[in-house]
C-alpha cells in the first residue's frame, strides 16, 4: 500500500464517514501548492474551503503564528491578552464596526449573531418578535440553530425537532420579502453572494429592498460573510460591493489564514446587546488564532493587496469564458462559480485532482476559490489544467 492508502485507510477505520472524501492525504504545502503523502504535487484552487487565505505556511503568518504559541497559547476569557486587543481594533477598524465577539467557527459565529438580533429585540420591544427571515438555498452552518437558519429542504431531516423561528424567502423575490418581513421578524440574514448554494450573488435591487424595508422597520440586518468577507471578493467585506453595510456580520473561513476563528461583527446599535453571562465560547478569541488573523489583516490592508484580486478574478472571468463547455461564469473575485454545458462538476473535481488540481463543486457548478496570495503564473497554470479538462 502506497503511504496515501496507508493513511486513508487508518483514517477511514477511526474518523465516523460523515465527509464525502476525495482519495488524497495530504501531506504539506507551500504557497499555492500541496503534496500528497505519495510526494504527487497539486495546484490549489480551493484553498481549504476559502480558508487558507494567505496559502499554505505563509512565512509572515507562520512566525507570527509560532511567536505567540511560545508566549501564551491561550487563556480563559475571564482575563484579557494584549493580542485579542490588536486584532479586535484591527478587525473592527478595517471592516467598520464598534463591537466583535470571537468564536471559533462560521456556524459559532452565525449562533452569536442569531442570539443577539433576538436580544436586541427582546430588550426592546418584549417577546413575540424573534423571527429571522433568510433565504432559499442559503447555508448557514451545521449547528441545530444554523441548520434551522439554512433554507435548503436537504437539510432539514433526520435531526428533529429543529430550531424555530425562521422564515425563508426566495432570493431576490422582492414580493415574497414584503409578504414576510411582517412584525413578527427581528432580523433577515443574508450571504451577499450564496457559496454553499451555487455561487450565485444577490442583485442589487433585492440587497437594497432589505436594507431599506429593515431600516424603517428596526429589523437587523445580518450579513453571512464567512464565505464571501475577509478579501474574498475584492473588497474586505462583499457588503461593499452592494454599497450596504449590516448590523451585524459574521466572518470564519480565511479570518485567521487557516486557524479556527469565527468573529460576530456588530455595529453601535448591537455591540451593547451581549452583557456578562449571555454569551460566550471558552476559545474564542483564542491568542494563535488571532497572532494568525493579525497577520492576515496587515497582509490584507497593504496597498493594492484587494485591488489585485478582482484583477485576479478577471483573469479567471475571460480565460473560463473562452471555453466551449463553459456556460456561465458567477461570483464576486476570487469566489467562481462554472456552469457547464454538458459536463458533471464532480467528475471534473475527480478528475481535477488527477492531473494535480484542486477545485470545489457548489451544486451544479465547478467552485474556486484559491488562496488571495496566488500568483499569475500558478492562476494560468490551474485554470489550463482545469479547461483542458472542461474541453475533453
Ligand atoms: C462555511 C460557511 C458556514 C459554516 O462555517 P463553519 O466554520 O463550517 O461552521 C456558514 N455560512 C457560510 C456562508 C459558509 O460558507
Amino acid at each position: 500500500m502506497s503511504s496515501n492508502d496507508i493513511t486513508i485507510k487508518k483514517f477511514d477505520d477511526h474518523v465516523v464517514h460523515s465527509y464525502g472524501r476525495y482519495p488524497m492525504a495530504m501531506k504539506k504545502g507551500q504557497g499555492r501548492r500541496c503534496v500528497d503523502e505519495n510526494g504527487k504535487e497539486y495546484i490549489d484552487f480551493g484553498s481549504g474551503i476559502g480558508t487558507n487565505s494567505l496559502g499554505y505556511c505563509d512565512e509572515k503568518w507562520a512566525d507570527a503564528v509560532c511567536a505567540q504559541v511560545r508566549t501564551l497559547q491561550h487563556n480563559s476569557n475571564y482575563y484579557y491578552t494584549d493580542v485579542q486587543a490588536e486584532f479586535a481594533e484591527k478587525l473592527c477598524a478595517t471592516a467598520g464596526y464598534s463591537g466583535v465577539f470571537f468564536g471559533n467557527s462560521g456556524a459559532e459565529a452565525n449562533e452569536c449573531a442569531i442570539k443577539v438580533a433576538r436580544k436586541y429585540s427582546f430588550d426592546k420591544y418584549g417577546k413575540g418578535r424573534h423571527n429571522i427571515i433568510t433565504l432559499v438555498n442559503s447555508f448557514h452552518g451545521r449547528t441545530i440553530a444554523t441548520l434551522s437558519a439554512t433554507g435548503q429542504d436537504v437539510f432539514h431531516n433526520y435531526f428533529f425537532p429543529f430550531l424555530e423561528g425562521f422564515i425563508y424567502v426566495t432570493a431576490n423575490d422582492i414580493e415574497d420579502l414584503k409578504a414576510k418581513l411582517d412584525d413578527t421578524v427581528c432580523a433577515v440574514m443574508i450571504e451577499y453572494v450564496q457559496g454553499e448554494g451555487g455561487v450565485n450573488a444577490l442583485q442589487q435591487d433585492f440587497v437594497d429592498a432589505i436594507f431599506d424595508l429593515c431600516a424603517e422597520k428596526d429589523v437587523l440586518v445580518i450579513a453571512d460573510e464567512i464565505q464571501t468577507g475577509v478579501g474574498r471578493t475584492g473588497k474586505f467585506l462583499a457588503g461593499e460591493n452592494f454599497g450596504r453595510k449590516a448590523d451585524i456580520t459574521t466572518l470564519a473561513k480565511g479570518i485567521a489564514g487557516g486557524l479556527p476563528m469565527g468573529a460576530c461583527l456588530m455595529n453601535e446599535k448591537c455591540s451593547g446587546v451581549l452583557t456578562p453571562g449571555t454569551h460566550g465560547s471558552t476559545f474564542g478569541g483564542n491568542p494563535v488564532a488571532c497572532a494568525g488573523g493579525l497577520a492576515v489583516l496587515d497582509r490584507l490592508n497593504t496597498e493594492g493587496f484587494l485591488d489585485d484580486v478582482s484583477r485576479k478574478a478577471d483573469i479567471i472571468k475571460t480565460e473560463l469564458e473562452k471555453c466551449s463547455e463553459v456556460a456561465g461564469v458567477s461570483g464576486i473575485g476570487l469566489m467562481v462559480g462554472i456552469s457547464l454545458k454538458t459536463k458533471k462538476a464532480g467528475d471534473i473535481a475527480k478528475e481535477a485532482l488527477n492531473r494535480g488540481l484542486l477545485v470545489l463543486t457548489a451544486k451544479e457548478k465547478v467552485r474556486l476559490l484559491p488562496p488571495l496570495t496566488i500568483a499569475d503564473d500558478e492562476l494560468r497554470e490551474g485554470l489550463k489544467i482545469l479547461v483542458e479538462i472542461l474541453e475533453e
